[in-house]
């Protein structure tokens, strides 16, 4: 059984999707106007797992992401570096994807664009305000009447008590002002981006985005909706009075947030020379899978501390999987094997399924990995070619499941086990100069070797390929 912690009730309660064998999933998309930080990853990699893992239970998820590309950081960076808000948005969302791409994030099934959504905002605040819950007030925006909804604060527990009767804010983040009225359809500003509306020329504040966009493509019941713990107040709790109003029922069923990480120990920023993109790592030398592995070894409930100590550990994880994926396709390609195979695959492969189920219990989930891994490696000489198979099955399934990209590599190319045949002659004969020569022939196709243990055969390993993103 399947469950996960919902912030709505504070409980891990049994999930079970709405529709038998389909999951729908909204997940908050970036806001873009800059590069997405280390911390944005972390929460964006824990949805990942969530969806791979709900995947690996034989579910479909339609997964939904939006883009925030009109809000009120991305009017503002637009107009510092003097662009359109196209221009600058567009810049930032490319990065962001190619950045999903380097961290192997699976591609959401829609990724709706607010500005590509207006009219559906447009909509949900025609129908709020026939309702009497948004009402336009002197200067002109349109603000959602907080009072109106009297399961405001369901999701943050916040009350409504300090609410000062008529206290308004328009920023799209604040924290303060628990339970006033905010803002839906900010009226146009000189120099600002501005579309037409009944209320005259503006633009949706940032709440309402991801409420129309989640309705609109996962209607008006979504499974799961997902995001940071920043988002709980003031953004879900206003998606989730602006949807729950209009329509009279639950908005999303389940919502999971990601604890924030820190680095350090500490809270990221500029100033504190502790502010890490992805592109900052690689330029680092680190490698995507590395960093994915690290954002995502911590439970999501936790607080992930990062530090360069845990991506040297991370490091030698990823190496610990590389090296016994390709012992076992080396060995098969080779053709020396033995006869045996008592692994225990299929034990592993439940005991994961079942960890993460536990509300993604991820630390159980790869301990055990490690476990199966350290006793492929030990039987590696007795398995039989049907079991050295096996284990490439089980490293596929892994990477499903995990996203690590293990076992992407399917074959040794002829050319690679040609020249590492070579090289093994030499040894034997001991001619090492001829080795050597061998063995940066083979490194130059981006291969490395490895020498096996007296009377066990030299393999071959790929090199994870170098991102070449660039700031
Ligand atoms: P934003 O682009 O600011 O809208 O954020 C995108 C996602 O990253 C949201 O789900 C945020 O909650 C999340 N996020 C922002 N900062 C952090 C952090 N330090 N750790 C984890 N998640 C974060
Ligand atoms: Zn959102």
């Amino acid at each position: 059984m399947i469950k996960f912690h919902n912030t709505l009730t504070n409980e891990i309660e049994p999930f079970t999707p709405l529709k038998a064998g389909e999951v729908s999933l909204y997940t908050c998309g970036p806001t873009v106007y800059h590069y997405a930080h280390i911390g944005n990853f972390r929460t964006f990699v824990f949805e990942d797992l969530l969806r791979r893992f709900l995947e690996s239970c034989g579910l479909k998820v339609k997964h939904v992401m939006n883009i925030t590309d009109v809000d009120d950081k991305t009017i503002a960076g637009a107009r510092r570096e003097q662009k359109t808000l196209r221009e600058y948005t567009s810049f930032y969302t490319q990065a962001f994807l190619d950045d999903m791409r380097a961290l192997n994030i699976l591609p959401p099934v829609l990724q709706p664009h607010a500005t590509n959504e207006i009219p559906a905002m447009i909509r949900l605040i025609e129908d709020l305000a026939a309702k009497g819950i948004a009402y336009r007030a002197e200067d002109g925006s349109v603000y959602y009447r907080v009072s109106k909804f009297e399961e405001y604060g369901k999701l943050s527990k916040k009350k409504l008590d300090g609410n000062i009767a008529g206290a308004r804010v328009d920023n799209d983040e604040y924290e303060k002002e628990e339970g006033a009225d905010f803002v839906l359809w900010k009226a146009a500003k000189e120099g600002e981006p501005s579309w037409d509306s009944p209320w005259g020329r503006g633009r949706p504040g940032w709440h309402i985005e991801c409420s129309a966009m989640c309705m609109r493509h996962l209607g008006e019941t979504v499974d799961i909706h997902a995001g940071g713990e920043d988002l709980v107040f003031p953004h879900h709790e206003n998606e989730i009075a602006q949807s729950e109003a209009v329509t009279g029922k639950p908005f999303a069923r389940y919502w999971l947030h990601a604890k924030h990480l820190l680095v350090n120990g500490e809270k990221m920023s500029k100033s504190k020379g502790n502010f890490f993109t992805l592109r900052d790592l690689f330029e680092k030398g680190y490698d995507a899978m590395v960093i994915r592995y690290a954002l995502m070894s911590v439970h999501y409930r936790q607080q992930l501390n990062f530090t360069f100590e845990s991506l040297k550990e991370a490091r030698e994880v990823i190496e610990k999987l590389d090296n016994c994926y390709f012992q076992c396709l080396s060995r098969l390609q080779i053709g020396c094997r033995g006869t045996d195979g008592q692994l225990q695959l299929r034990q592993a492969v439940r005991d994961i399924g079942e960890s993460l189920s536990e509300d993604l219990n991820i630390a159980s989930a790869l301990a055990i990995l490690q476990k199966i891994v350290t006793e492929i490696n030990a039987h590696l000489a007795q398995l039989s070619s049907a079991s050295l198979r096996e284990c490439i099955g089980f490293f596929e399934h892994m990477d499903r499941i995990f996203g690590l990209d293990v076992a992407s590599v399917k074959e040794i190319p002829p050319d690679v086990l040609g020249v590492l045949a070579e090289y093994a002659e030499a040894r034997k004969i001991r001619d090492f100069s001829k080795s050597d020569a061998l063995r940066k022939e083979i490194g130059e196709k981006k291969w490395f070797v490895k020498d096996g243990r007296p009377g066990e055969p030299s393999t071959v390993k790929k090199m994870r390929r170098a991102w070449d993103i660039k700031k």
